[in-house]
């Protein structure tokens, strides 16, 4: 069998996620190959390599200069027919649900996105994501070449290194798949982000206004952790939306994630689920998320978060 396994990045900047897919991949068994779209990409081949890549592919066009779901979705599916590999894979990011969805039509195939399992034979068994996490789905695929992304962070990316030999793949692009392309960005602002964060301290209406949450930037500052939020805070005003976790929000996988002041709806659960541990500070017990975290403290969140900041700075003698 062979996995070709579509790289995302950003003006050359390896998405992570990308190494999850390649992760995956290689569980599946067989040869896994790497895509890379753009010469932006180019740098990540050793990267691609260490994670298990043998062969890594690199398409040079002018269209791929940055992003764009039309022109990568044409290079994928020209890619897997010079290539004939078995099954493609990319991660269930955004990018990745959107260049495979374009490939698979363009290619007549089907796809399935957001796997969390998958058993690889003649016919694949599939658990995958539905409903922004709320619902698992069992399926079935028995395409002859198989589509399909791996939810985000549903794998920890691991090395397996490879000698990763580059080959150059030609594409044939109409400028009409310019159509759609990234030409403007808003430059991430210097520091950790909500959805790579090691430490994340949410508030939600619980927090109770704008000004409130200064406490809670306080603790994820002394813990160098960001400060996420519900919906219900951004749909109050009190926060940018940019802050949100949740299934129209950001999807969070810290370290630890504290919860203050946050029932847990589905909704917000789903983008805080991959958390590795969850300390909920809430007044009600009965609390979803209280209920569902590994740790709670049941209490006012504006006494328990000063409090747990003036501990830590006294034990570290600050
Ligand atoms: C289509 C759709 C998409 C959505 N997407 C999202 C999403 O991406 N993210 C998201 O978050 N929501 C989302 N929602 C909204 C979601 O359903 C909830 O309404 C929202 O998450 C509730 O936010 P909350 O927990 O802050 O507020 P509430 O549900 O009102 O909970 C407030 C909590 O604070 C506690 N509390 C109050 N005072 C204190 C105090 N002093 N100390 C400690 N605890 C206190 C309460 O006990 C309660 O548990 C979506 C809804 C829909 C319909």
């Amino acid at each position: 069998m062979s996995v070709l396994v579509v790289v995302e990045h950003d003006r050359g900047a390896l998405a992570p996620a990308s190494l999850e897919a390649l992760t995956a991949a290689r569980s599946l068994g067989g040869e896994v190959h790497a895509l890379t779209l753009g010469a932006a990409a180019d740098a990540s081949a050793a990267v691609l390599a260490a994670h298990g890549a043998a062969v890594v592919h690199q398409v040079h066009h002018d269209l791929l200069a940055d992003y764009g779901p039309e022109a990568w979705g044409e290079s994928v599916a020209q890619a897997v027919r010079a290539l004939q590999p078995d099954a493609v894979v990319a991660c269930g990011t955004d990018r990745g649900n959107e260049v495979l969805a374009q490939a698979a039509a363009r290619l007549d195939l089907p796809f399935v996105a957001n796997c969390t399992e998958i058993g690889a034979g003649d016919t694949w068994t599939i658990t995958r994501v539905r409903w922004g996490g709320s619902l698992l789905e069992q399926c079935t695929l028995t395409a002859a070449t198989k589509l399909v992304t791996v939810a985000h962070h549903s794998v920890e990316a691991s090395e397996s290194p490879t000698a990763g030999a580059v080959q150059p793949l030609a594409v044939d692009l109409d400028p009409s798949l310019a159509r759609t392309v990234v030409c403007e960005r808003v430059e991430r602002a210097a520091g950790v982000t909500l959805g790579t964060a090691p430490l994340v301290v949410g508030g939600g209406r619980g927090v109770g206004s704008a000004e409130a949450f200064a406490p809670l930037e306080e603790l994820a500052t002394e813990l160098g952790g960001v400060v996420g939020c519900s919906r219900a805070v951004t749909n109050n005003g009190w926060r940018n939306h940019t802050d949100q976790v949740g299934q129209t929000g950001t999807r969070i996988a810290p370290d630890l994630y504290i919860a203050c002041g946050i029932s847990g709806a589905i909704q917000h659960w789903v983008g805080a689920m991959a958390s590795k541990k969850i300390l909920a500070i809430n007044t009600d017990r009965e609390a979803n998320m209280v209920t569902k975290a590994d740790y709670a403290v049941i209490g006012d969140l504006h006494k328990v978060v000063p409090a747990i900041t003036a501990e830590i700075r006294r034990r570290r003698g600050g």
